[in-house]
């Protein structure tokens, strides 16, 4: 089997551009190591619509956040997917902190987000009344999606229109040849109960392999610890709060994010069933052993909402599901860009890095789309 195209992996990012490849675009083929799309990072995450706040101005992180966003309630309108434009507001629990909100707002208004309003405690307690605040931020535009239903969308879509799925599929293996790359494929062969191994080429190749995205360019050659790609992994594990408390918010809620740039800062999420999480929390690890919740840590969840949730108790806490970030960014370093690079420069013409799709990256994921859309058009003329 021979493709125009190969993408590596089916998250949201792989199946977003698998949708907008395969339309009139040559062969496309999305290979995965597990059995179904989206087993990893693409299915624990907090399944939010962000409105693009955070990010430094003109970066990727910025400009396809905004862009995603609007496509992203374009798509889930017309086509059944489950979202809410719910709103969020960013607290402030003391005076120290109203500083950072004004510093929000001006970089949210700078990449384009212009419906920020900042809120005195009284108007805050209109919105949220039985939230604790000395002002805040109110985001209109964020929202939550059916991240599940977006990714069978996407995937449905590219299966429609031609690419080709390979499930338990991982690549073990990329070589340059002359016109494109030779892919070696492992999969388990479940009536023989042994590995197979088989190659094909491929014109293109996009690597979309989230937390082995830099184990990947490594396989195609690239020095990644030059090039700047190796990630760290950054855990980032949720709580659940009882029923009958969900009822008390009825938008998302988040503190003003810490200064050490890993996380927003344990905030509060609803999901479509109007259930409350807390989380995610930072805690970088060496390597992914699993996705388990550790029950000790609910103090330090509870403490960290209790500022703004004066109505949380303890016991109203219960460990639940974790995800693992792929960052770029060091401890405390300073905030790195998505990576979305054609290595043309590296000698490797065709392949295209997708690095760090860290949040807002399932946001960002139909607009990543058309910018890979539109590096491969330049690519294949
Ligand atoms: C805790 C947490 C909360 C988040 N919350 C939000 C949020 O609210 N809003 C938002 O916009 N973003 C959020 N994000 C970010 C978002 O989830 C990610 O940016 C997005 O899911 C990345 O998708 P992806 O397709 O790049 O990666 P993934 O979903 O990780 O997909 C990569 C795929 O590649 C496959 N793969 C890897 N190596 C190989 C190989 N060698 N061969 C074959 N297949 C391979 C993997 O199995 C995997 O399925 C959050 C992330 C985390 C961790």
């Amino acid at each position: 089997m021979d493709t125009d195209t190969a993408i590596i992996g089916a998250g949201v990012v792989g199946l977003a551009i698998a949708a907008e490849l395969a339309d009139g675009n040559g062969s496309v083929c999305v290979l995965e190591r597990h059995k179904k799309f989206g087993q990893e990072t693409s299915g624990r995450n907090s399944e939010v619509i962000h409105a693009g706040i955070y990010y430094p101005k003109d970066s990727l992180k910025a400009r396809l956040c905004v862009e995603g966003k609007k496509l992203l309630y374009g798509i889930c309108e017309e086509n059944g997917i489950g979202f809410r434009r719910i709103g969020k507001l960013i607290v402030a629990t003391d005076g120290d902190e109203v500083g950072r909100l004004e510093y929000l707002k001006e970089r949210g208004n700078a990449n384009g987000v212009d419906d920020l309003k900042l809120l005195t405690a009284d108007e805050v307690n209109k919105l949220e009344p039985n939230i604790r605040a000395v002002a805040a931020i109110h985001s209109p535009s964020t929202g939550i999606i059916d991240t599940h239903g977006l990714m069978h969308y996407c995937a449905s879509k590219a299966g429609e229109r031609g690419a080709e799925f390979l499930y338990g599929s991982e690549v073990v293996g990329i070589e340059k040849i002359p016109g494109g790359y030779k892919i070696t494929v492992r999969v388990f062969d479940n009536d023989k109960k042994e590995i197979v191994e088989y190659s094909f080429r491929t014109r293109i190749l996009i690597n979309c392999a989230g937390l082995d995205s830099d184990r990947v360019a490594g396989m195609a050659g690239i020095d990644t610890a030059e090039a700047g790609y190796d990630l760290r992994y950054c855990k980032g594990r949720y709580f659940s709060v009882a029923g009958g408390k969900s009822r008390l918010i009825s938008r998302l809620v988040y503190p003003v994010p810490p200064s050490d740039t890993a996380g927003l800062g344990i905030h509060a999420t609803l999901d479509l069933q109007g259930r409350m999480r807390l989380g995610p929390d930072s805690v970088f690890i060496d390597r992914i052993k699993d996705y388990d919740v550790d029950a000790d840590s609910k103090t330090k969840f509870f403490e960290s909402a209790k500022k703004f949730l004066p109505f949380l108790e303890l016991e109203d806490l219960a460990p639940d599901t974790a995800g693992i970030r792929p960052k770029l960014t060091r401890p405390g370093g300073s905030v790195r860009d998505f990576v979305i690079k054609h290595e043309e420069d590296r000698n490797l013409p065709g392949l295209i890095n997708l690095i760090g799709i860290e949040s807002p990256g399932l946001t960002s994921s139909p607009a990543i789309a058309k910018h890979v859309k539109e590096i491969v058009h330049a690519i294949i003329g």
